[in-house]
Parts: structure tokens; sequence; C-alpha cells
């Protein structure tokens, strides 16, 4: 993204100029016009706007004035909404599909899918506005005690530039199920899919103030939403080191928080496992979505007697990846996003031959005619790579494997928990009890056996460690933007004079 002072008016570019407040579209009033990049020509595609702390106290403050009424509203009413909304977006699929490509670099074609099951995880979110549901507890006949769950109040959704509508979804369809009021602000990478979303919002006839959407720059615009005292929570998806930063900005205000952040999941081959399928899943979950997503199984742990073979079939696999540009649906991976996110992941491809692992193929920008200007790298592959190499340890965010041997189930466990992470987590094996035992010895906070990946609204997500704060998805979803009360009802009224003569 690049700043542009006076965005020329007779550009190709498209132009979205306008945040969305209070129902309504207008100029950051504290911002600054850029230009967002396409990750696959590296050339800007679109004008988005970048509000500014002031923009942002404008959001926050329609969003307060607009709780007082949303959270009174019933949830079935909520659900009507968010279903009439669920509708819209389905019609919107193809359009979206693009936009998000053209500022993030994933495939068309996996956005596609990725945006076909948002909309059941906002019907699924619509299912649950009605069923905030509080408990009666018994004490005696003297009180009625009882607890009632209500909204939390102003939610500001911080989003990354990964999955960004993905990311969104997640927050913004649990929050408005609650009774909340949101405030969204999206990457400054991928601004546009969310002024998108406005629209739609827009459309379905949610009352004005309930969604707003401020594009902006994290140390100016998000750090604000953080620290705003009318704030009430953060649901945040991101990094785990901004995250800290955030835990402090918000800490005099005693901010909620969810965090949903890094990790580095170990993917774990037993030799008795199905190692066909092992490899599939592996290496999809080394290159899937360029290497941005926090669920990559790239810590590729695997048992010695099949070491050799597995290495050779990654070899062989990246040989047939077809990396090129997001619109063609035959291609299997994109650019990386941005051009810090490239130079991160050169950076650690160089860390791996810096710390003695072996280059097994890949490694490189992808300097053809075609894909030189854009942010397009290699499908990477490093053995012989041990856990203590930068290459295992940190988050890469690139389309980088590290295949680490092993000996024996206990050296596999601890070398998977030998992290600060805990997202997510793979193992393949034919042994029943090895896939109990194990699984249930990994610290992470969702562990897949005998496939990867599997992900659905009806799932509770979220991390164990450095990973996070909380859990979206799952029947429990709409918990981190509910407060509980409980109200006790004396059925007499009466109460002694503990201070009587
Ligand atoms: P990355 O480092 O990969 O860009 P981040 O976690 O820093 O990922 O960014 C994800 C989101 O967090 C973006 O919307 C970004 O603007 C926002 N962000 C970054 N820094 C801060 C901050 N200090 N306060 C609030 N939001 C921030």
């Amino acid at each position: 993204m690049q700043s542009l002072p006076n965005p020329k008016p007779d550009s190709a570019l498209e132009r979205y100029e306008h945040l969305y407040i209070d129902g309504e579209w207008g100029a950051p009033i504290d911002g600054e016009l850029v230009e967002s990049i396409d990750p696959a020509t590296g050339r800007g595609w679109a004008v988005a706007p970048m509000g500014g702390a002031k923009d942002i106290d404008r959001a926050v403050e329609a969003a307060r004035r607009a709780f007082a009424t949303w959270r009174r509203v019933p949830g079935h009413d909520r659900a009507a909404l968010l279903r009439r909304f669920a509708d819209l977006f389905a019609a919107a699929i193809p359009r979206l599909a693009v936009i998000e490509s053209r500022d993030n670099g994933n495939l068309v074609r996996e956005h596609k899918a990725s945006l076909a099951a948002q909309v059941q995880w906002y019907h699924w979110f619509a299912s649950l506005a009605d069923k905030a549901q509080g408990s009666t507890i018994p004490i005696d006949d003297s009180v009625h005690a009882f607890t009632t769950r209500v909204p939390v109040g102003v939610v500001g959704a911080i989003i990354p530039w990964n999955a960004p509508l993905l990311a969104t979804c997640l927050k913004v369809g649990a929050a408005l199920a609650a009774g909340c009021t949101l405030v969204v602000k999206p990457a400054e990478q991928t601004p546009v899919s969310a002024l998108e979303l406005a629209k739609l919002i827009h459309e379905a006839g949610f009352p004005p103030g309930v969604f707003n959407v401020v594009p902006g720059f994290g140390r100016t615009a998000g750090q604000r939403l953080v620290e705003h005292p009318d704030v009430n929570k953060v649901s945040f998806t991101g990094s785990t080191q901004t995250a800290k930063s955030m835990v402090r900005a918000g800490a005099d205000n005693l901010k909620r928080f969810t965090f949903e952040l890094g990790g580095k999941a170990p993917h774990i081959i037993f030799a008795d496992a199905d190692i066909d399928n092992a490899i599939n899943a592996a290496t999809a979950s080394s290159w899937r979505l360029t290497g941005q997503s926090c669920a990559l199984g790239s810590r590729v742990l695997v048992e010695r007697a099949v070491y050799d073979r597995v290495v050779e079939a990654f070899r062989e696999r990246a040989m047939a990846v077809r990396v090129g540009l997001p619109s063609i649906d035959s291609n299997h991976m994109g650019p990386q996003a941005h051009q810090q996110q490239l130079d991160k992941t050169l950076s650690y491809i160089q860390y791996g031959m810096e710390d003695g692992a072996e280059l097994v193929t890949g490694g490189h920008r992808i300097e053809t005619p075609e894909l030189a200007a854009g942010y397009f790298v290699e499908p990477t592959v490093f053995a012989g790579v041990n856990n203590q190499m930068r290459i295992a340890r940190d988050e890469i965010f690139g389309p980088v494997a590290s295949l680490i041997p092993f000996e024996d189930e206990d050296e596999a466990l601890a070398i998977a928990n030998d992290t600060p992470y805990g997202l997510t987590a793979g193992l393949w094996t034919r042994d029943v009890g090895r896939a109990h035992r194990v699984s249930s010895r990994i610290d992470a906070g969702m562990v897949w056996v005998n496939t990867y990946s599997f992900l659905r609204w009806s799932t509770p997500y979220g991390g164990f460690k450095a990973s996070g704060w909380g859990r979206e998805n799952g029947i429990q979803a709409l918990d981190p933007y509910l407060e509980t009360r409980t109200t006790v009802i004396s059925t007499t009224g009466q109460f002694p004079n503990l201070y009587a003569a």
C-alpha cells in the first residue's frame, strides 16, 4: 500500500473513498487515501480510505448510541436480519471473491469456497441469536436466583490481511447475534472487502450505527480502537506480538479481549500411518493459501522409518504445484499478500540455510516475466530441520515446509509441544490407542487425527498458550460477546438489622 495524497480522479483504479459510520458513507476526517496494491502485479488496483483516531471516535460514538436500542431487539429479529444479510452475501460471492483476491492475493477459487462456507457461518450465528439462555440456580424457598446473558456492549473487531472476510465473519456474526454493536477495522493491506460488506449490511436493513467500518493503520486507528474507553471489548485476529501490545494499550480500562493469534502447528506422521494421505495433507497444509494461515501444519514431524520417503514425496509434490495468477482456477498457489510478507518469507528461507537445514527444493522468488512484478515464491521444502532452528520456531506465513525427523512417540510429543504456540496440530497413525494418547497430550486448541484443516462453524476454534484467548465458533460462539448477570430475588423481602441492640 502506498500513501496517495492526491489520487488522480481519472485513474483506472477502483475507488473506495468513504468510511461507513452510523449508516452513512463519508470521507475520513482524520485520515488519508491510499492505493491498495494487488500482490499479483505489485501495482495499485484500488483507492481506499484510511481513517484516523477521530474517525474511530465517531464510529464508536455511533456504535454506543446504536447499542442502547440494538441490545433490546429480540434475538429472533436479530436472527432475521442476519439471515437476510446472509442471502445478500451469498448473491455477492462472485464479486467479493475477486475483490478479496485483488487485495490479498489468494486464489479467487479459494475465496469462493471460503465465502460459500461463510454463508453457512452467518446462518449458524443467526440460529444462535435467540438462544443466549441463562439458568435458574436452586437454593431454597427464600430466594429465586437466576442468570441472564447480556451483550457486552461496543466491540472493536480488528482484522488481519490473510483472511479478511472470514475473520470478519467470525467476529461480526457472533457479535451481532449477541446484541453487540461493532466498529470493524480491516488491515491496512486489505481495506476494501469490509467496505463491500458494509454495503450488504446496509441493504439488509441493520439499524444505523450497529455496524461501522473504518479501515486504517494499526498504529493509529487500531491503537485508538483498543484504547478507547467506550469500547467494551476487542476481538482480534493477528500476530501474538500485536496482541501483547494491545493488552498493554487496553489495560487502563480493563478491556476485554478475544485473541486468535499465531501458530506453529506440529503435523506428526507416524510410520504406521496411511502415508499417501498423510503426505497429501502435510503438503497441502504447508502451501495452501500460500502459507498465510495461522492453522497451517508446516512443522512436519516424521518418524525416522519413513522420513526419506516423505522428504522425497514433498520434493516431487512441490514440483507439481502450479504457482500463478490468482484469477486462474487451475493454479494452486498465488502470491504472498504484500511486499513485507514476501521479504519475511525470503528472510526465513535464508535463516533455514544459515541454521544448517537442507534446502530440498524451492527457496526463490519467482521471476518469470508473467509473475516477476508480483510477490510470488516457490513452494519450499527444508529437510534435516531441528526444532531449535528459526524456521521451526517462528511463524513464517510463507509456503515453507520444515521436515523434522523423530525416533518415537515420546520424542514426537516433546518436539510437538516445544513451541510457544498452541493453535492447531495434526497427527497421522492407524493405531487407535496412539491416536487417543497423542492427541490428548498435545497442547493445542484444535487437534486433527488422520485429517487436517477440518473447520466448521460448529467446531470451537482458538489457541492454547501464545496462540490466543477464548474461542470462536461452536455452540458457544456468542460467549465472548456476552456478560452473565446473576440476579437474586428474595421471596420474603426480609433483611435482618445487623446492628440491633
Ligand atoms: P501483521 O504483523 O502480520 O501485519 P498484525 O497482527 O500486526 O499482523 O496486524 C493485524 C491487524 O492488527 C491489522 O488490522 C493491523 O492494522 C492491526 N494492528 C497492528 N498493530 C496494531 C496496534 N498496535 N493496535 C491495534 N491494531 C493494530
